[in-house]
């Protein structure tokens, strides 16, 4: 059974494809310059008030509050995958809920100077359990579901298993 993780759940609305092939463990290439300037920017930006902590297969990144809440942060390159960052946030909170701490989240885009906050309401929260289910059901399939062509494809590391 796949162990179910942020990064999947930012995959699963963008392309389920790409939940099959990261639940295989194939990793997609490590060459690609998009995830590098990602991986750049995410250790970059916001250095002095980020604190990474472990909560059992998960890597979630702390912020500080002046009001002393709990807020989870995650950065993010661009704010075009929107919707997939804010369920990624809202898998933390749910987890971190789990474990009877109550959180807010926040999506922070360095490049465009951009700042979202994130709240998990009882919606979100019905509709993660139902992504989880779903990503659960994705990864035990014999075969990935079909390729579909979308913008994402042009940055993403599978691309050459996709379409070459
Ligand atoms: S290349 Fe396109 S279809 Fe293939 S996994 Fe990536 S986003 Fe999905």
């Amino acid at each position: 059974m796949v162990s179910v993780t942020g990064t999947l759940i930012w995959y699963y609305y963008i392309c389920p494809r790409e939940v099959w092939l990261m639940s295989r463990h194939l990793n997609p290439s490590q060459d690609d310059p998009f995830i590098e300037i990602g991986r750049l920017i995410s250790k970059e930006a916001y250095q002095r008030e980020r604190k990474e902590v472990r909560v059992e297969n998960i890597v979630i990144d702390l912020l500080k509050s002046s009001e002393g809440e709990v807020v989870v942060g995650e950065v993010k390159k661009s704010s075009k995958y929107e919707k997939s960052a804010k369920m990624q946030i809202c898998y933390y909170l749910m987890r971190l809920k789990a474990l009877g701490i109550l959180a807010k989240g926040v999506l922070l885009f360095p490049k465009e100077k951009k700042r979202i906050e994130v709240d998990l309401t009882p919606e979100i929260e019905e509709e993660l359990k139902n992504t989880i289910a779903d990503i659960k059901a994705i990864s035990e399939k014999e075969t990935p579901p079909p390729a579909k062509k979308i913008k994402f494809c042009a940055k993403c590391g599978y691309k050459e298993f996709c379409w070459a």
